[in-house]
């Protein structure tokens, strides 16, 4: 144990941490030439795409420093908001942190958001100044910028560039030197923390665990203590770039496991594994059930494919948990979902992958949070309501109360008054300001969760120059003026574009909506009206005009082939859209009221 070191790499995107953990692999010879490949830890195609991790994974490595052998583990950690709970588990499991800052770039946001989780779990930091390469490269600014962070030395910074690999060996020399090895006693009861879990379509959910007391042995008789529920550790073993089985993991080190769990949703991130004769009294602490925050419809483009989206939906849920569904029919759209995600990003993923890996085509409607409506009637009743079309109609209506959330932003003091206005106009009451040095100013905010689903990120980054933290934990329900915005197109109200919104706010988003949505709607045939309303009041109204030529008109009638092919192409173009009554909508409609601005 004592020639074990766990750590993860925190840093801000784009500062260079896939690329640097490609080095290390290739140092250690994890990986041999044949096997590379670029950012080898992100392997989920998304996650190439887009150039971010989305599940946390881990890798060993295998280092010999002063004649002596040591054990690396690596935990690479997520990048996103979304997966945060993911994030503060994987950084539980670890003794320390390289901090990467490029050299050019200096801290930004996502910097000091994961050192701070990093800092609360106790972790030794290593700070790596890295794209030492760069001709725009600043190393004595930016480490001044370090030093102040952390308050280190100087001569504790490693210079480095996962470019060309240098300062990889005096970076790897680090993690031995300063990042503590584990503690814990194999001989306690078993105590092993869940980071992670993948699902293999042959072999069940594989679970990533780091022990912390005791072992795992393969065929052990083992149980999660937040499920309650007990299995045999049929495999264990270590993640080198592929599974090596073992017959036990112990105290201090990080393995994977196979038990023929078939479902995501039995293993939960943050659950202790314990021995089922033998089990410990104490689960680790930081356990959380994790809750969708954002909801959305999820319909088929074809009515007839409801039956193969739930099928695929069903397959996704089986390799990722944090899925929630259940079925739903709009007037509009026919039947579909609701559907509950962690966050955005999360949405977004969700419906690639019905797209890619389950070829289905699929309508998404406007996210919403979940409110609790109370009811006029005595005695009082309290409903959740997870779709704007579930709420009462206003004369029976008593109140509705929606989740808060503390926001904490940390940015620059040049940027404070916009981030300011910006939290103000997302009905965020401020309740405290710090400035953590000359430069750098903390802000606290009590602010609506919806506000967030609502374009928040992207108006921070604007308004603060992508220098802007933000992170943030629920307070509770609380009780606003919300009314629900419908659209009517053509007359008829589509209940897949409703939106609550505070009082407030109906008019102005009411105006913009009837405005973007003009933008978004293809001209048809015929007039089509937008009108917006709140109850029976119409409070905005455009109209899209209608399309003269009639396209097939080019084809004088004789070439049938021709017409043909020319009705099929604009079949084609219709992907994506669907016919509500007798417009057609395209998806980008459906986000309209997200894109406002
Ligand atoms: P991540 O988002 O932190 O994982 O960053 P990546 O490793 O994906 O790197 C982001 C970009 O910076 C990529 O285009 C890399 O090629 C580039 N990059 C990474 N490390 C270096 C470096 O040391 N020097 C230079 N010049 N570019 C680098
Ligand atoms: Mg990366």
């Amino acid at each position: 144990m004592k020639n074990i070191r766990n750590f993860c790499i925190i840093a801000h995107i784009d500062h260079g941490k896939s690329t640097l953990a490609d080095r290390l692999l290739a140092a250690t010879q994890t990986v041999t030439a044949r096997e590379e490949k670029a950012q080898l830890l992100d392997n989920m195609d998304l996650e190439r795409e887009r150039g971010i991790t989305i599940k946390s994974h881990a890798i060993q490595m295998e280092y010999e420093y002063k004649g002596e052998k040591y054990i690396l583990n690596l935990i690479d950690t997520p990048g996103h908001v979304d997966f945060s709970y993911e994030v503060s588990r994987s950084i539980a499991a670890c003794e320390g942190a390289l901090l990467i800052v490029d050299a050019a770039q200096s801290i930004q946001a996502q910097t000091i958001s994961n050192l701070y989780l990093a800092l609360e779990n106790d972790l030794e930091i290593i700070p790596v100044l890295n794209k030492v390469d760069l001709p725009s490269a600043n190393p004595e600014e930016v480490s001044d910028d370090i030093i102040d962070l952390l308050g280190c030395d100087l001569e504790d910074i490693i210079h480095a560039s996962g470019k060309t690999g240098f300062g990889v060996d005096k970076i790897l020399e680090a993690i031995v030197e300063k990042v503590p090895a584990p503690k814990g006693d194999p001989n306690e009861p078993l105590q092993a923390l869940i980071f992670d879990s993948h699902y293999n379509p042959f072999r069940g959910i594989e679970v990533i665990f780091r022990v912390i007391n005791g072992e795992i042995t393969k065929g052990q008789r083992i149980k999660f203590m937040a499920t309650g529920k007990e299995y045999f550790a049929d495999e264990v073993g270590t993640l080198k770039l592929n599974q090596v089985p073992k017959n036990k993991i112990s105290s201090g080190d990080v393995g994977y496991l196979v038990s023929g769990i078939k479902e995501a949703k039995e293993v939960k991130v943050g659950d202790t594994i314990t021995d089922a004769k033998n089990p410990t009294t104490n689960m680790i602490t930081g356990f959380e059930n994790v809750k969708p925050m954002v909801f959305a419809g999820i319909y088929p483009v074809d009515t007839e494919d409801f039956e193969d989206l739930r099928t695929s939906m069903e397959k996704l849920q089986l390799n990722d948990a944090s899925l929630v569904f259940a079925a739903e029919s709009s007037a509009a759209l026919g039947f579909g979902f609701r559907c509950g995600f962690l966050g955005m990003l999360h949405l977004e993923i969700i419906q690639e992958r019905l797209e890619r890996e389950f070829d289905m085509t699929v309508i998404t409607t406007v996210p919403n949070v979940s409110y609790l409506a109370y009811t006029k009637k005595e005695p009082e009743t309290a409903f959740i309501v997870n779709n704007p079309s579930d709420l009462p109609e206003p004369s029976k209506l008593d109140r509705v109360e929606e989740p808060y959330i503390k926001a904490t932003i940390i940015t620059k003091a040049d940027f404070v008054g916009q981030v300011m206005s910006l939290c103000i106009e997302k009905r965020g009451q401020i309740t405290n300001q710090t400035y953590l040095t000359p430069e750098r100013v903390e802000l606290n905010f009590d602010m609506p969760l919806a506000e967030i689903v609502f374009d928040f990120y992207d108006r921070l980054k604007t308004v603060s120059k992508g220098y802007a933290s933000f992170d943030y934990h629920p307070i509770g329900m609380r009780t606003s003026k919300l009314v629900r915005l419908d659209v009517l197109l053509n007359g008829q109200s589509v209940d897949a574009l409703s939106a609550l919104i505070h009082e407030d706010n109906a008019y102005t988003i009411g105006k913009k909506m009837c405005e973007k949505l003009k933008e978004l709607i293809p001209r048809q045939q015929f007039d089509i009206p937008i009108q917006a309303a709140v109850g029976a009041k119409i409070i905005s109204r455009e109209t899209i005009k209608a399309l003269r030529k009639d396209v097939t008109a080019k084809c004088y009638g004789g070439d049938i082939s021709r017409k043909r092919k020319l009705l099929e192409k604009q079949k084609q173009g219709k992907k994506r859209m669907r016919q509500v009554g007798n417009v057609e909508i395209p998806q980008s409609a459906f986000m309209a009221v997200l894109k406002l601005n």
